[in-house]
């Protein structure tokens, strides 16, 4: 068979790809094409969350600082509901699909038990929904959403204290503010 090489341009750069119909998930056929495709499609929804920029900053604060918006979080009222916490971070997992295309995410939601629960459920609810109609990246991924959403909806955080996710959020949060303070004097 005839080596196939397709020339992509990407921002100006010319790239070469061979051999796009090599099959690399046998199980299900699915082709180097069909993953570069798959890449191309979600690219617009990674890139954004790889710009860095507060992630460096956000090693330099001091543990205590973090430590000290983390537990007036905790201790203070749910965003959501406006009820009373204690506040920690709750992680939703969610999947949809459309025919050619299938997009996940952990959705990190910073709220009272009872707002966290509700996310959960409606993650599970809406990726049992939504999920499974993609080949072949939804039959992979709905079932391991809705699996983390139920072991998150069994795995509680700690009532008394704030959970390393609430931690890193705090700090996160601290490194946003300062670049974008920085953003704005600049
Ligand atoms: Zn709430």
């Amino acid at each position: 068979m005839a080596r196939q090489t397709s020339q992509v341009e990407i921002q100006g750069k010319q790239l070469s790809l061979s051999n796009l119909q090599k099959v690399m998930y046998p199980a299900t056929g699915f082709t180097k094409g069909q993953v570069i495709d798959y890449y191309v499609r979600v690219a617009p929804v990674l890139l954004p969350h790889l710009r860095g920029r507060p992630l460096t900053i956000a090693h330099e604060i001091p543990d205590a600082v973090v430590a000290d918006l983390a537990r007036r979080i905790h201790a203070g009222q749910c965003p959501k509901c406006q009820g009373p916490g204690p506040v920690d971070v709750h992680k939703a997992f969610s999947v949809w699909s459309a025919i050619a295309m299938t997009s996940w995410k952990t959705q990190p939601v910073i709220a009272c038990q009872s707002c966290g629960t509700k996310a959960q459920v409606r993650a599970l609810l809406s990726s049992t929904l939504l999920g499974w109609w993609g080949f072949p990246w939804g039959l992979l991924v709905t079932p391991m959403q809705i699996a983390r959403n139920i072991s998150a909806l069994t795995r509680r955080p700690d009532p008394l204290t704030p959970s390393p996710e609430l931690l890193r959020a705090a700090r996160i949060h601290i490194a946003t503010q300062a670049v974008a303070q920085a953003e704005a004097k600049g």
